[in-house]
Formats: C-alpha cells, sequence, structure tokens
C-alpha cells in the first residue's frame, strides 16, 4: 500500500459544501489514499476585506500539496474584487482546462446521444489578463494577450492528451478572420505543432460557425482546442448539452501543481437544501485521483458513479420521469454512488484508468525564436471631443517634427483621417498613428515619440496611451486601420 497523498480542499459558498462532502465521502469511501489539509476562500474571506478571496496562509499549503480539489466559490459583484478562480489559476500557473463533456444516454436527457468531448481550454491568457482601462469618458478598454509561449503549451498539451487518451482529433477554434494577430497566432501554432502528430486529425474552425456546429452536431468533434474566453463560454454550452452542467468536472493543470473542481458555479439559489448534484465536482475529484496515481481508486469511483446513473438515482436536475427511478437528493446520491463502490455499469461503458496516466507527456519545449525587431512608427491614442475627425487632422497635421508625421487617423478602428467617410461615427477616443517622414516603414527612434507627445503636451492635447508599431524581421507587427 502506498503512502497517502496530501490535497489541499476547500469547500466553497453555496452549494459547495454540500457536494464536497458527498465528494469526499465516496472517494474515501472507495480507498482514496489522501491526507485533507482544508483552507477557506471565496465569500467569507472577502467578506474579511480580502479582496483576492484567498489568505497568504492558504497558498503554503497549495504550495505544500500542489493538489487543490475545490468546490465553487461566489465571486461578490463589483467592489473591487478579484475573481479567486482566476487567480489561483495564474498564480499557480495553471495554463490547461481539461473539460471532459460526455452524455448518458437513455439515463440521462440529452439531444446527443453520442457525445464524447473534451474541451482543451487555455486558462491564462487571452481577456482574462484581466487588463482593463477607462480611457476616456466614453471608452473602456480589455487588453487581449495571446503569447507564442502560452500558446505553444496549451496546444501541445491538447495533442499530448489526445495520444495518451487515444483520441482521434484534435479541432481548434479561433476567430482569426478577424483577430489576425492574437487569434491568427493562436492557429498558426496549432498548425506548426500539430504536424508533430501526424497520427491525429487536425481541423480549424472560426469559432462562431465552430459553436453552431458544437451545439448542432457535437458528436463529430473529439477534442478541441482553443483561447480562454471561447473555451469558458463553450464548454458550458457543451456541458449543458450533454445533459447537465451539474455533470462535468474540470481538471487546471500546470507545472507546478494542479486544481481539480466542477465547471458549474456556487448556485446560491439551491444552497443548503440537499438538493444540487455532486457529480461535477466528484468527476473533478476522478481526474484528481488519475493525477496523483490513484488509478485504481479513480476507476471504481468513476464505474460506481455510472451505475449509480444507470440506476436511474437521479438529483433533481437530471431526473426526468420515465427515465428515472428515484429523486434523490445530494447526500442519497452520495450514499447511493458509495454502495455501489466495486460495481460496473452494465449498459453504459466501463473506465479504466491506467498508472501513469498522466505522467507521459511530453516535456513542453518552449521555442526560442530570434527575430529582428525595429521601431517603425507610433500609435498615440487622445481623449478628444473638441471637433470632427477633419478638424483633428488639420490641428495635428501640421505638427512640424523632425523625423515623423502624422500618417492617419482612426477612430475605433476605423480610419477617419485623412479621406474618411462622413458617415463614421467618432467617439472621444482616437489613434494618431505616426510614421517616418523619410520613406514609410523606415525605422523611427524613441526620441521621436517622445518629441511627438511633448508636442502634444504643448498644445494640450490628452494623450492616454501609446503603442509601439514594429517591423520583425521586415514583417509588420500590426495591423492596418479599417478602411486603409
Ligand atoms: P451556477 O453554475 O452556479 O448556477 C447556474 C444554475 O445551474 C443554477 O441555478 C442551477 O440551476 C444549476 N446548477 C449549477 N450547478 C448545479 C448542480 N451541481 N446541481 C444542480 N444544479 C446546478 O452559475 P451562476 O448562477 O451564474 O453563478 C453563481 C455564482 O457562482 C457566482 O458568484 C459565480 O461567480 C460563481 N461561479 C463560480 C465558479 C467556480 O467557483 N469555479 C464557476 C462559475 C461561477
Amino acid at each position: 500500500m502506498s503512502k497517502n497523498t496530501p490535497i489541499t480542499v476547500a469547500y466553497g459558498d453555496g452549494i459547495g459544501p454540500e457536494i464536497m462532502d458527498a465528494t469526499l465521502r465516496i472517494i474515501q469511501a472507495a480507498g482514496a489514499r489522501i491526507d485533507i489539509e482544508t483552507i477557506e476562500i471565496g465569500e467569507k474571506v472577502y467578506m474579511r476585506g480580502e479582496s483576492s478571496g484567498i489568505e497568504q496562509s492558504s497558498w503554503d499549503s497549495l504550495r505544500r500539496t500542489k493538489v487543490f480539489l475545490k468546490a465553487p466559490i461566489t465571486t461578490p459583484q463589483g467592489g473591487g474584487f478579484k475573481s479567486l478562480n482566476v487567480t489561483t489559476r495564474k498564480t499557480l500557473g495553471l495554463y490547461a482546462n481539461i473539460r471532459p463533456c460526455v452524455s448518458y444516454p437513455p439515463y440521462v436527457e440529452t439531444k446527443h446521444p453520442n457525445m464524447d468531448v473534451v474541451i482543451v481550454r487555455e486558462n491564462e491568457e487571452d481577456l482574462y489578463a484581466g487588463i482593463e482601462h477607462r480611457q476616456t469618458e466614453q471608452v473602456y478598454q480589455c487588453l487581449k494577450l495571446i503569447s507564442r509561449p502560452g500558446t505553444e503549451k496549451i496546444v501541445r498539451y491538447a495533442f499530448e492528451y489526445a495520444e495518451q487518451n487515444n483520441r482521434k482529433k484534435v479541432t481548434c477554434f479561433t476567430k482569426d478572420n478577424i483577430m489576425k494577430f492574437t487569434d491568427g497566432l493562436f492557429h498558426k501554432i496549432f498548425d506548426e505543432i500539430g504536424a508533430e502528430y501526424p497520427n491525429i486529425e487536425k481541423e480549424h474552425w472560426i469559432v462562431d460557425i465552430g459553436a453552431a456546429k458544437l451545439a448542432d452536431t457535437p458528436e463529430v468533434f473529439d477534442v478541441i482546442v482553443m483561447p480562454n474566453l471561447y473555451g469558458d463560454i463553450l464548454s458550458d454550452v457543451a456541458a449543458q448539452i450533454a445533459g447537465s452542467v451539474g455533470l462535468a468536472g474540470s481538471a487546471n493543470i500546470g507545472d507546478h501543481g494542479a486544481m481539480f473542481e466542477a465547471i458549474h458555479g456556487s448556485a446560491p439559489r439551491r444552497a443548503g437544501q440537499n438538493m444540487a448534484n455532486p457529480s461535477g465536482l466528484l468527476l473533478g475529484a476522478v481526474m484528481m485521483l488519475v493525477h496523483i496515481d490513484q488509478p485504481d481508486i479513480a476507476t471504481k469511483v468513476h464505474n460506481a458513479w455510472l451505475k449509480t446513473l444507470e440506476d436511474g438515482i437521479h438529483t433533481y436536475d437530471i431526473f426526468n420521469e420515465g427515465l428515472s427511478i428515484e429523486k434523490v437528493g445530494t447526500r442519497e446520491f452520495a450514499d447511493a454512488v458509495i454502495a455501489r463502490v466495486g460495481q460496473q455499469p452494465q449498459k453504459l461503458k466501463p473506465v479504466s484508468y491506467k498508472t501513469g496516466d498522466v505522467k507521459k507527456f511530453r516535456q513542453q519545449e518552449i521555442r526560442k525564436i530570434e527575430v529582428d525587431k525595429q521601431l517603425v512608427g507610433v500609435d498615440v491614442f487622445l481623449d478628444w471631443s473638441a471637433g470632427s475627425a477633419e478638424e483633428l487632422g488639420n490641428k495635428l497635421g501640421n505638427m512640424n517634427l523632425k523625423n515623423a508625421f502624422l500618417y492617419m487617423i482612426s477612430n475605433r478602428g476605423v480610419k477617419v483621417w485623412p479621406n474618411g467617410a462622413p458617415e463614421t461615427f467618432c467617439t472621444d477616443h482616437w489613434r494618431c498613428r505616426f510614421k517616418s517622414k523619410t520613406k514609410v516603414g523606415d525605422p523611427i527612434s524613441h526620441d521621436d515619440i517622445l518629441e511627438i507627445l511633448q508636442t502634444f503636451r504643448n498644445m494640450g492635447m490628452d494623450f492616454i496611451k501609446t503603442e509601439g508599431l514594429y517591423s520583425f524581421d521586415g514583417v509588420k507587427g500590426y495591423t492596418e486601420a479599417q478602411g486603409q
């Protein structure tokens, strides 16, 4: 008998304590070899004035155990409270979020009886970097960051996961027809890394039609890898159409730790009523057991759970007159699973996890790329509401700079000067693009940028931010404005 693995457990908010209690009872009844360290997170911690929702001492436990089983928590709206889920994922570097969405016909009602999709969601980047600013009276922004190393890690994870789990196809969803640099990079890396996996089928869909297909014919998908936001939204859709959001578990994996949870939230309206379905968290715990190298226990728990579903013992969210046999509460559902530990499902396909399932992943090697980077211009954003685009262009057109000149002005991404369309609606947020006077595309210097800003200052213009325009090995590292 191997020795116990320490894990950190948080009971969370809303339905959290009930489903955590059920989950721990089941896995312990199945013989999980774990030592539990409990930490407090969520609403109570937020209310004590800790805006991150987690106390410093709890990080010590997480750093020690490196394995976190977490019930859902309630993030108070507004008021500067940061999402603890996002903070935990990012602080611990849990870059991969794995969300299997499986249907269980005929025991759980679904329009998609052959659904078995695993969503691999990038977990640290994209619009979830949480870098948001209000820049003018009218305009707010959220920065979308996609990095090469971050994308390489998640895409490689998706292919390694597929290989490891005998999956046949990896699909990528992006919106690279619009976001050519950020989503474009994600798609490009998918193609590059995918080429290293000749035995796995690969395909890419634009996320809008991909999402429509996923909702309509999920059985044609196998593993789907996507940037953070699309993955967040579409894994809820996938779980719900498989049967219920209450059924899906989720693993957050990184190089220095892992967190396991349900994909749903704290469902406060159902709290304290012994109603919630503990299955999502339980399946999260099953992934945890595989991760801590207890595949025997994971297999026992998962099969006992499948047998319970098959026997028609269902919580309210999946209860269906005619299909279900008995409507039970959270506690009774857990008791029913415990009573079936050691049994196999007869109709649903039993699972069988193997030792080392998650250990064979190829080392994540981040490729180093040498590029020649040159500053060739600058976008300076202004907060200005004293007139039209034409008036702004005329005002700035004769700034008389040493090496740079005003190349164009755009508003919300559309070119409005020179030769703007009179119909274009303009806000108080203007992007003024400066390039080299000698020849467009020639380098400019930081001194040129300082001269532009100094000139704006002297004119009394409020510059709210600058973005350098760079070329990389002679290739533009920025997009043109719409209408250019
Ligand atoms: P939710 O997932 O908590 O609940 C939505 C609805 O789904 C519920 O009203 C309920 O009908 C159903 N449902 C969810 N889980 C269920 C279960 N286990 N059994 C039966 N029915 C279930 O989503 P929400 O209402 O948008 O969010 C509530 C709170 O949860 C918010 O504060 C949100 O920030 C938080 N949240 C936390 C996490 C997390 O901790 N990982 C994830 C999502 C949302």
